[in-house]
């Protein structure tokens, strides 16, 4: 089998032939820098991940660029709510970010990209859509896209512009936007008082850059003018990528993506988690309640990428005690590495190569956990062999090394049972959980774990 992914150009899955056989071009659209993300934007950088441990998996060499957008109406707001400069306000929040792709083990991309880096290419960008008269100038001395003048508008969401008679041919300012909503976009936004002190005096004029164009401009920049793989979430399908497409295939004339694709959302209540309804969680949320960030990370691996998730705390407790078995289990299996059993490493490669099929991946693991006709050693290969696309961090797993205070406690308890002192054995059953430990006894022996 071939790895197959669903392009959401095509809407079917396709056959994956990178355009140059030595290296895959990868961009993947990344976090606004301008709050705690919440677990919902993460499925979007998991994905992105899982994505390119499979083909680096698959043996492909992976061109990754993941941007950070320091600079759109969201940050312009927030940061002056907070009264702190641009720069400050986002720095501090794309250093919450990268504590968080540490804590969730995200492979780093080849180059993360901040927007206000770019702003010279998104200038000679719009210079050029100015010159092939697919972008005008309003009153304001705002520039944007005209959306009737490209003519392959809408071919990624599959928009007819017809049925959308009552708003095309006017224009939207703000970054974000409806599908209902489709009009001409702005790729440049004139200086105004909101703006503040954020703004580059440029050839175009004064103003700072539309959302859109900091894309096109990083991918282009940092990649080539045709790339292989464009990530991101459903929402960014319209109108982020839809304009994407609009600014880069004006200026360049060529497809800018072959494989456009989009993860579902992680729901709370069957509703989107998002920041405007109030119904999110953070990864700070989740480790605040003893969570294993790694927990999360499972718990996406159990569903398909292009289905939506609901979360409960129940079923990320589930995911948890999966994982510990699964260290457990690992551990169990000694020091000795053998080798990969091939045709569990065959199915891993089916699954994973199906659309990136993690639920089916994750049960064969299970699987060969369980199954007898493997040795230890063996077994020990093949996990780590998954492990390199789950990322669960089985690499660096450690037998646990329990502190002495613990273990002195735990012998004088083992006495006080011998000795049938059942109160005194209770006490310090106490004293040791107090301390972030478990005995658990079996028959005559006992096993200590973390809490
Ligand atoms: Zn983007």
């Amino acid at each position: 089998m071939a790895l197959q992914l669903y392009n959401t150009l095509t809407r079917k899955k396709e056959v994956f032939q990178p355009l140059h056989p030595d290296e895959v071009t990868f961009y993947s659209c990344g976090p606004t820098v301008y709050n705690y993300p919440h677990i919902g934007n993460y499925r979007a950088y998991f994905f992105a991940d899982i994505l390119k441990r499979v083909l680096q998996y698959e043996g492909y060499n992976v061109k990754h660029i993941m941007n950070l957008t320091d600079i759109d109406d969201k940050t312009i707001l927030n940061s002056q709510k907070e009264g702190k400069s641009l720069k400050d306000f986002t720095e501090f929040y794309t250093g919450i970010f990268l504590e968080d792709v540490k804590s969730l083990n995200f492979l780093l991309p080849s180059k993360f990209t901040k927007a206000t880096d770019y702003i010279d290419q998104m200038v000679e960008i719009i210079e050029k859509l100015l010159h092939h008269g697919l972008a005008y100038k309003s009153d304001d001395g705002s520039v944007y896209f005209n959306i009737r003048k490209f003519q392959n508008y809408g071919k990624l969401s599959h928009l007819v512009l017809e049925n959308q008679k009552e708003n095309a041919g006017g224009r939207i300012a703000t970054d974000e936007y409806e599908k209902d909503n489709v009009q001409d976009f702005a790729l440049w936004k004139a200086w105004d008082e909101k703006d503040g002190d954020v703004f580059w005096e440029t050839s175009i004029g004064k103003g700072r850059p539309g959302w859109h164009i900091e894309c096109s401009a990083m991918s282009m920049a940092n990649l080539c003018e045709q790339i292989d793989i464009h990530t991101g979430g459903v929402d960014n399908i319209f109108p982020h990528h839809e304009n994407e497409i609009a600014q880069s295939e004006g200026v360049t004339g060529k497809q800018f993506v072959k494989y456009w694709m989009h993860n579902e959302w992680v729901l709370v209540d069957q509703k989107k988690m998002s920041k405007s309804s109030n119904n999110f969680y953070t990864l700070r949320d989740l480790m605040a309640k003893g969570f294993n960030p790694l927990a999360y990370r499972l718990w996406l691996l159990m569903a398909n990428y292009r289905t939506r998730v609901n979360f409960t705390w129940e079923t990320l407790e589930g995911a948890e005690t999966a994982l510990k078995r699964l260290y457990r289990a690992y551990l169990e299996l000694g020091g000795d590495v053998g080798e990969i059993a091939q045709d569990y490493q065959q199915k891993f490669k089916n699954f994973i190569e199906d659309d990136l099929d993690t639920p089916q991946a994750l049960a064969l693991l299970w699987d060969l956990l369980k199954d007898e006709s493997i040795s230890k050693e063996d077994k020990k290969a093949t996990l780590l062999d998954f492990d390199k696309v789950f990322g669960l961090g089985l690499e660096n797993l450690k037998e646990e090394i329990i502190p002495e205070e613990v273990m002195k406690l735990v012998e004088e308890r083992e006495q006080a049972r011998q000795n049938k002192d059942f109160q005194k054995s209770d006490e310090l059953r106490k004293k040791i959980h107090s301390l972030g430990y478990t005995v658990k006894d079996s028959g005559t022996s006992y096993k200590i774990e973390k809490n």
